[in-house]
């Protein structure tokens, strides 16, 4: 009978990530998989806890002669992203994953593998059991709910911890660590409508669509259009030349996504058809034009619509409104002096429906720096009192300012070194992170994430790079060393 980990190493992790396999673990139900840990860790005669929501913290003691080193924490998450192709028959609630080996990676058969996280959580158990490892005393974190809220995280006691190092054994790139994540809030918005009986008589729906989309923070900094924003600079530039009655907008669906869809229901007059056809024409292939290279796939048409009719926005109203989601900021707001490549704070307009007597629009920003984040929100309060809108901006989630100074980070940055002659790169993510929420609420926790390379997690096409989970362990197994020193 062969097996996955036949011949992997290290072997302990493998057949720990093998056992992973077979539980289900999908964000929500972590339970099965919280008693795994637990009885590896009775098993083991290690301390463990348990808390309500289903984090498991173990506990091992020093190697003997380092009981005076600081502790330090391993940390990963267990729940999984379940995602499979349409052909594929598996029930993600009782059906083992299946996984072989194609090449120099490891992946599943049509579904989600949950290597992330489940290769953090197998090296956390590997050290546990492992008595070769020198190390000072160690605590095994493990959290429930990471993909869907961070809610594991969310839930943490301030006296479930003792450590003051933390290593998130989350990431997805050998050779590169992680040391910061953007916070994020929302900024939802109610701006009132007036409206008035109709008098143009033909329905059109100006439409945006075919955009790319993708994820408010990951991809912000792709040049990707927002559908609402194109909207309304061409409505903007129609209602300076025509007169026309705005009847109804939508666009966006999701907060942290990039709206790729928009459209307006507009009320004319049948002679003014043809000339504002061509006028939106024309606007829509310069916006083509600029943004040729990224959306090769932006569309736009302007037919009948067989939308309702009954009343239309008031003239002001309707130029209110327009020119409110034409200022309202959208994009990389700014990047970080000093980490190449990272957007350090940005807004997403992502949402607008509008109802008879208000427009709800929704915006969700992100930074890694508290203050910068509180800045873009304040500014899109400002654009409502301005705009005479209301709105709402509920706490959000915190983020992880990057410390290019962290001590952990210095004591990685030299046994990567030391290990493989190699200096590994420094990265923060434009994203939450479950050590923005950590950091919060253990003040002066100093944390670094790495792991080994994940390809297409979140997919059917993730894959993990079996080389890289060896390169891994032995960095692991130094820098535990390292600090036990
Ligand atoms: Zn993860």
């Amino acid at each position: 009978m062969s097996s996955l980990s036949q011949g992997l190493k290290p072997s302990h992790l493998w057949k720990h990530f093998e056992q992973i396999l077979k539980i289900p673990h999908c964000s929500g139900n972590e339970k099965a998989l919280g008693d795994y840990i637990v009885s590896t860790a009775e098993r083991l005669n290690l301390s463990w806890k348990r808390d309500k929501i289903g984090n498991v913290v173990v506990a091992k003691k020093a190697t003997p002669g380092h009981d005076k080193a600081e502790s330090v924490i391993l940390q990963g998450h267990m729940d999984m992203v379940c995602e499979k192709n349409s052909d594929v028959v598996h029930d993600f609630s009782q059906d083992a994953i299946k996984a072989e080996i194609k090449g120099e990676w490891a992946q599943a058969k049509g579904t989600t593998l949950g290597s992330d996280n489940g290769i953090g959580l197998a090296s956390s158990l590997a050290v546990m059991e492992d008595m070769s490892l020198v190390h000072g005393p160690l605590e095994f974190l493990f959290t429930v709910d990471e993909e869907t809220g961070l809610t594991g995280a969310n839930k943490i006691e301030s006296s479930f911890l003792k450590g003051k190092k933390l290593l998130n054994l989350d990431s997805e790139d050998e050779g590169a660590f992680t040391i910061g994540c953007a916070g994020g809030a929302d900024s939802e918005i109610n701006f009132p409508l007036k409206r008035k009986t109709r008098s143009g008589q033909e329905l059109y729906r100006l439409k945006i669509h075919g955009l790319r989309g993708g994820h408010s923070g990951l991809d912000i900094n792709q040049g990707r259009a927002n559908a609402i924003k194109l909207l309304a600079r061409m409505l903007w530039q129609a209602l300076k030349k025509f007169s026309f009655e705005l009847v109804r907008m939508e666009g966006g669906n999701k907060r942290n996504a990039i709206p790729r869809e928009a459209w307006a229901d507009l009320l004319l007059e049948p002679d003014q058809i043809q000339d504002l056809s061509i006028f939106l024409r024309k606007a829509f292939e310069k916006i083509q034009f600029e943004h040729k290279a990224v959306e090769k796939q932006a569309k736009f048409s302007f037919e009948k619509s067989d939308g309702e009719k009954e009343s239309a926005l008031t003239p002001e109203t309707q130029a209110n409104l327009v020119s409110f989601l034409l200022s309202l900021p959208h994009g990389v707001i700014a990047m970080h002096p000093e980490i190449k490549e990272l957007v350090e704070t940005s807004t997403n307009l992502a949402i607008i429906h509008t109802f008879q007597d208000h427009a709800q629009i929704i915006c969700s920003s992100r930074s890694s720096v508290a203050s910068s984040l509180e800045a873009i929100r304040n500014a899109i309060a400002a654009l409502c009192e301005l705009g005479k809108a209301t709105v709402t901006q509920p706490e959000g989630y915190p983020g992880w300012t990057p410390n290019l100074h962290s001590p952990l980070l210095k004591t990685l940055k030299e046994v990567y070194k030391k290990t493989f002659q190699k200096e590994p790169e420094v990265v923060a993510v434009h994203a939450g992170l479950e050590c923005g929420i950590i950091g919060e609420k253990f003040p002066g926790m100093d944390m670094v994430s790495f792991g080994p390379t994940i390809e297409h997690p979140h997919s059917p096409e993730e894959r993990i790079h079996i080389g890289s989970v060896e390169k891994f362990w032995k960095f692991l197994a130094a820098v535990l060393s390292e600090l036990a020193a």
